[in-house]
């Protein structure tokens, strides 16, 4: 990996760039093969882990007073451009999807007290968490149609519903379940959502199964049937109701860090293609000499720089405080997609190998098919995108490429 400072940025970001690729260079990539060895490499987890916490670089997406870096959006997203060169740096930096994502939630939405009981554990790395929004006989595309309900009896929610594809459920202490709440007006369906946190060992709170994606169970994918489940009233994040508002938090600014770590998925990709296609000797030559070869690697060059340039935009967008709905909708299906694409290159140029669990490139391909329709399908961005733009035109204006 070589990281060379940008000039535009400033010196406080190209030298969080530069400690990050040190980390990921020099003791995340050379023993990738260790990490995956189960209670074999608890010890070596703890150790870089350990080595992450000593240069300052530990849970960058929180603010200081829970433990995190509290840098801003912009300087996270070059951050995760390089974190994403091995699958094993978001967790070892402290950043666990689902868990990072709830934090950011409970940073937001939480009370004192849920900070205390909830927030701060997670953070330590003392508990697990998972969030249950998606339901198997509910389109999760559209989650005004969700079904599970919340009904108020006394001081207590009783929350009966069917979720799955919860990730990490069958390793999480709580859930924050996305559930249908009847206090908003008829007229404000967004309004009838309410998320709740839900500790995993309240009774009627039945984990079923994990389900298996791409062959594997290990993301623990959950299915849960929650059957009168009863938690304290004041388990409900942020007032009833504001459910759908407190998703698109979490999504929003997750689909930009996700489209981030693809361009740093696609760079290793490159990087492992370019290297490969100069050492392999095929039909008297190097693969590098044909020009089959050299078209992947220059289509592969302009994915990846397009992709970077309309993520950057995103989170400077995002930073400076303004409407980025557009951008991250637009970038959600363009990311991911070349992500495909570039990882599909460097697959075939690694032959059988390219396929094999031997090297990232297989899961990087996976990672990136099932972006396209996990945090909402492309389908429905390219609705939002064009909704957005014609509305603007709709009202006299047309469209403002000024940032
Ligand atoms: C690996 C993985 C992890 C996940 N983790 C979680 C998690 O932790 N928590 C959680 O709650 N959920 C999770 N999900 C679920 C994910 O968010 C949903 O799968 C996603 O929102 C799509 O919902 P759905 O599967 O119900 O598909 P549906 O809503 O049934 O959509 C199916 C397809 O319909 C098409 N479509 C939808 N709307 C339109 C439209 N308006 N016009 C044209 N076509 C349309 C799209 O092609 C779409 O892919 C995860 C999913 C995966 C694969």
């Amino acid at each position: 990996m070589q990281i060379s400072p940008i000039p535009t940025l400033d010196e406080e970001t190209n030298l969080l760039r530069e400690m990050t690729a040190k980390i990921v260079a020099e003791k995340i990539i050379p023993q990738e093969h260790l990490l995956t060895r189960g209670s074999e490499s608890t010890e070596l987890w703890a150790e870089l882990q350990q080595a992450v916490k000593d240069s300052g670089l530990w849970a960058p997406h929180l603010p200081e007073e829970y433990g995190g870096m509290g840098i801003g959006f912009l300087k996270l997203a070059y951050m995760n451009e390089i974190l994403a060169w091995s699958p094993f740096s978001n967790p070892i930096f402290g950043i666990m999807a689902p868990n990072s994502g709830n934090q950011k939630i409970l940073v937001k939405y939480g009370t004192a007290e849920q900070k205390k009981r909830w927030l701060e554990p997670l953070t330590r790395g003392e508990m697990q968490s998972c969030f249950a929004m998606t339901e198997p006989d509910n389109p999760g595309s559209d989650p005004r149609s969700l079904q599970t309900r919340a009904v108020r009896e006394g001081d207590e929610w009783v929350i009966n519903g069917h979720k799955w594809m919860a990730s990490n459920a069958k390793r999480a202490d709580f859930a924050i379940v996305m559930c249908r709440t009847e206090d908003a007006s008829d007229a404000d369906v967004n309004g009838r959502m309410t998320q709740i946190i839900v500790p995993c060992d309240t009774p009627g709170f039945n984990y079923i199964r994990s389900v298996p994606i791409w062959g594997h169970s290990n993301g623990h994918h959950g299915e849960l049937i929650l059957e009168d489940v009863r938690v304290p009233l004041e388990n409900a994040l942020g007032r009833a109701g504001s459910g759908h508002a407190a998703a698109q938090d979490r999504l929003g600014a997750g689909r930009v860090y996700h489209c981030m770590n693809c361009v740093g998925q696609m760079w290793r990709a490159f990087d492992m293609m370019v290297r490969r296609a100069m050492d392999r000797e095929v039909h008297g030559g190097v693969l590098s000499e044909k020009q089959f070869i050299q078209g992947f690697i220059a289509d592969s060059y302009m994915d990846i720089q397009a992709s970077r340039l309309m993520t950057i935009r995103c989170a400077e967008i995002m930073e400076a405080g303004q409407d980025a709905r557009t951008d991250i909708s637009a970038i959600k299906i363009f990311v991911p997609a070349a992500l495909s694409r570039v990882a599909d290159r460097a697959i075939q140029v690694h032959g059988a190998l390219g396929v094999s669990s031997e090297i990232p490139l297989e899961g990087m391909y996976r990672g990136a098919r099932t972006l396209r329709l996990a945090d909402g399908p492309d389908e429905v961005h390219k609705i939002l995108i064009a909704k957005n733009v014609l509305k603007r035109y709709a009202s006299g204006q047309s469209w403002d490429f000024g940032i």
